[in-house]
């Protein structure tokens, strides 16, 4: 996996500005958890962001509460992933707009982008219920699937 991506610091000044609009520090637990979502470039359970810190000092209770916290202040969006643990990324003002493929079986969830007459064939929708009086805040796609391990598995047990 390619943790080793280069952080820019223009996302940790977009996160440290949303927080302090927020009446929030940019505490060193809070800029660590930005940047394993930042590096990890797909969302990711608590659990991963705790396997993922290199630095020890990030406690799992800490990490609990600043998740909620950088969720609060809009640095932070919590992806409800079916069976098991919400998954956490980066807000898409941060990111940029994307969609979710998310696997059924084990709630992994993967990143995509659609082409752009795709995108573009959308905001003509959400403008037409604007036009019907509707307030729009957006729009999400989520492809839903089985990631290779679990398609795997299925193969599997057809097998035995
Ligand atoms: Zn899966
Ligand atoms: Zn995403």
């Amino acid at each position: 996996m390619a943790i080793e991506k280069k952080i820019s610091d223009e996302l940790h000044l977009l996160a440290a500005r949303r927080l302090r609009a927020a009446g929030m520090r940019y505490s060193k637990s809070r800029r660590a958890i930005v940047e394993v979502l930042a590096s990890a470039g797909r969302p990711l359970t608590l659990d991963e962001v705790l396997a993922f810190n290199s630095d020890d000092n990030l406690a799992q209770s800490s990490v609990y509460r600043n998740s909620t916290e950088l969720v609060d202040a809009g640095v932070v969006k919590c992806l409800a992933s079916g069976k098991d643990h919400n998954r956490f990324e980066l807000d898409d003002s941060i990111i940029g707009h994307h969609h979710h493929f998310v696997c059924l079986d084990c709630g992994e969830i993967e990143d995509f982008q659609v082409p752009e007459y795709f995108e573009k064939e959308i905001l003509r929708l959400e403008a037409e219920l604007v036009k019907k009086g509707l307030s729009v805040e957006g729009h999400t796609l989520d492809i839903q699937g089985r990631c290779p391990k679990c398609s795997k598995k299925i193969v599997g047990n057809f097998v035995s």
